[in-house]
């Protein structure tokens, strides 16, 4: 790796739109918005662009509604992808690209895969999801939901007008300021991907909950539940059953003789799977017409 490095966090604006000639839909990106950072996370440059859709002839009413943007604005830039995407190539050289979620370098690759027919963004050469950063950095462990750019931002008492989000560049100083804020140079090394084939393998990889219990990808010993009064081993009672992708039994504390479900789901992801365990009541007994009293004829 380089000695110095230059980190450059980008927001994209895109525009769902199905293309007649692909026979597809398409995320057709209308702004790029990206700030540069130094080591010492000063903001030393700005890109902003805005991009003339060339696949759709409109824009969806909730990308209007969010952004503010106007399809007149669009076509006045003049603007194409590759002229953009040949702008932002310069702008980012060897830096490391950053994004909030995943999502908006999957985007930039629909598009760069639309545009010119190729899978990988050949100028990229380290990326870092800048959302599962923050997460860890911030402990931030609910599994169920990720973490949403404001939500951080208003963690880190970093103020931001309503107004100005769901624009390009304002989401992407936003992103920059909670990276500031969350800097540490040691996690960092931890999210930052050189970007070679196995970097895309990771990136497309869909997780998934796997919903057979003989797949390899589940360990049995994860499949206990301690009792939440005592904390001690619950007893099982009833098989698994599957039900929203979770796998799901009755349990008994011994001690407490309190009944509960247990909940637990195994999320294949690319390298790893990921246990989630929830504890709910029992669901409610179906009524039982076989039971010798309640027979009132
Ligand atoms: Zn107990």
């Amino acid at each position: 790796m380089v000695n110095y490095m230059e980190y450059i966090i980008l927001d994209l604006e895109f525009n769902g739109t199905y293309s007649k000639h692909r026979h597809k839909f398409v995320n057709e990106i209308i702004e790029f918005g990206a700030v540069k950072c130094d080591e010492q996370m000063n903001i030393i440059d700005t890109f902003s662009e805005l991009i003339a859709p060339q696949i759709a002839k409109k824009l969806n009413p909730h990308v209007t509604a969010l952004t503010h943007i106007t399809l007149d604005e669009l076509k006045e830039s003049r603007n194409t992808f590759s002229k953009v995407v040949s702008k932002f190539r310069k702008f980012l050289g060897d830096g490391v690209l950053l994004t909030w979620s995943n999502s908006d370098i999957l985007v930039l690759m629909e598009n760069y895969h639309y545009f010119f027919g190729n899978d990988k963004l050949s100028f990229l050469k380290y990326y870092v999801n800048l959302q599962k950063y923050c997460e860890r950095a911030l402990g931030y462990s609910d599994k169920a939901h990720q973490l949403g750019l404001s939500a951080c931002a208003e963690t880190l008492g970093i103020t931001f007008e309503d107004d100005s989000l769901h624009r390009a560049y304002n989401d992407a100083e936003l992103s920059a300021l909670c990276f500031k804020a969350l800097y540490d140079s040691e996690l960092l090394k931890q999210y930052l991907y050189v970007c070679d084939n196995d970097f895309y393998r990771r990136v497309t990889f869909k997780n998934y909950n796997i919903c057979d219990l003989k797949d390899p990808g589940i360990d049995k010993r994860e499949m206990y539940f301690n009792c939440e009064v005592c904390g001690r081993r619950a007893l099982r009672r009833s098989k698994w059953r599957l039900k929203n992708r979770s796998f799901r039994a009755n349990f008994r504390c011994l001690r407490c003789h309190k009944d509960f479900e247990g909940r637990i789901t195994f999320k294949q992801c690319y390298d790893h799977v990921s246990v989630t365990k929830k504890i709910a009541e029992l669901p409610p007994k179906k009524p039982n017409h076989t039971e010798q009293h309640g027979n009132e004829q």
